[in-house]
């Protein structure tokens, strides 16, 4: 089959297959062969790899990854590509294709049925418009992952990786720098795609931590007390925890917990590092009720 890694040969099979691009689905396909090199090299595979692959589309990118790694899994939402995928793909005896919706279906099951539950890599072009879902149904539910390595949009990118005191820093940051350690690996503009998205966007690897960074006893109700603060984003810290409901806590709990921790109790989420959410998250799961 050949390579589908370039204009020529994304819009003969389309148009070969009249396929329709569905906006919903944020489909953008990629059509640049050093882009697409430049993501399995940064994925680091090998023949001992099993990748999951989110949202295939026409097969592009599996068809490098099935040349470089042991298995491909391959979760596409859309019927309607997996004629085009059984033909783009059916070379590649280390493929499956499975047609689900990568939010709904059971991760770790996965997981378990083609790698016997041992680590595996998730390489994707990820349908922007479920970036963060996709980001925490994997980490949250403990997916055994090596890394994520993910186009996104830029912003996106940015937010996973920032730290405190930057309009972009948020919940999302927090969660993926518990969980891996975020690296930019190139920024790819709008042109490298077909159809062009509105948009630049980003490589960023996610490689995830075989311990947290911080010491946190109970790591639902940590991510319950990072939404709220950020919930909220002009109101202050105190605000946010005391309105959330979900917490147990009262306002005096929470001023009192972030006068033991030395804080304003003027200071908003977006200053706390993720070493003083993890201490307030513990000091305030000490008390709730
Ligand atoms: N991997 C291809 C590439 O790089 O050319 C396509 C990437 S495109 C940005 C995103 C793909 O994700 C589309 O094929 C889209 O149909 C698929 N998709 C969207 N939502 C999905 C979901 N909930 N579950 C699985 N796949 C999804």
């Amino acid at each position: 089959m050949a390579d589908l890694g370039n204009l020529k040969n994304t819009a003969e099979i389309v148009r070969k297959h009249q396929f329709n691009f569905q906006k919903k689905f944020g489909q953008n396909f990629l059509i640049d062969s050093n882009i697409l090199d430049k993501i399995i090299e940064s994925a680091k595979l090998t023949k001992e790899d099993c990748v999951l692959e989110i949202g295939p589309g026409i097969g592009t990118m599996t068809q490098y990854l099935a040349e470089e790694a042991g298995e491909v899994v391959a979760v596409e939402i859309d019927k309607n590509l997996i004629p085009i995928l059984e033909e783009t793909l059916s070379t590649y005896p280390n493929v499956t294709i499975m047609n689900e919706d990568i939010l709904k279906v059971d991760i770790n099951r996965i997981v378990q049925e083609h790698n016997g539950g041992r680590p595996v890599k998730v390489v994707a072009n990820l349908p922007y418009y479920i970036t963060t879902p996709i980001i925490m149904a994997l980490f949250e539910s403990h997916v055994p992952l090596q890394s994520v390595t993910i186009m996104v949009q830029k912003e996106m990118a940015d937010r996973m990786q920032v730290g405190p005191g930057t309009k972009e820093y948020g919940a999302l940051s927090l969660a993926v720098q518990y969980y891996a350690k975020p690296e930019i690996i190139a920024r790819v503009p709008a042109s490298c795609f077909m159809p062009r998205p509105n948009v630049d966007s980003t490589v960023i690897r996610l490689t995830r931590y075989e311990k947290p960074p911080v010491d946190v006893e109970d790591e639902a109700y940590l991510f319950a007390v990072i939404r709220a603060s950020f919930n909220q984003r002009r109101k202050t810290l105190a605000n946010g925890l005391t309105n959330a409901g979900n917490l147990g806590v009262n306002r005096q709990m929470v001023e009192e917990t972030l006068e033991e921790m030395g804080l304003s109790a003027m200071i908003r989420g977006e200053a706390l590092t993720l070493e003083q959410f993890a201490e307030l998250s513990n000091r305030l799961g000490g008390k709730r009720v």
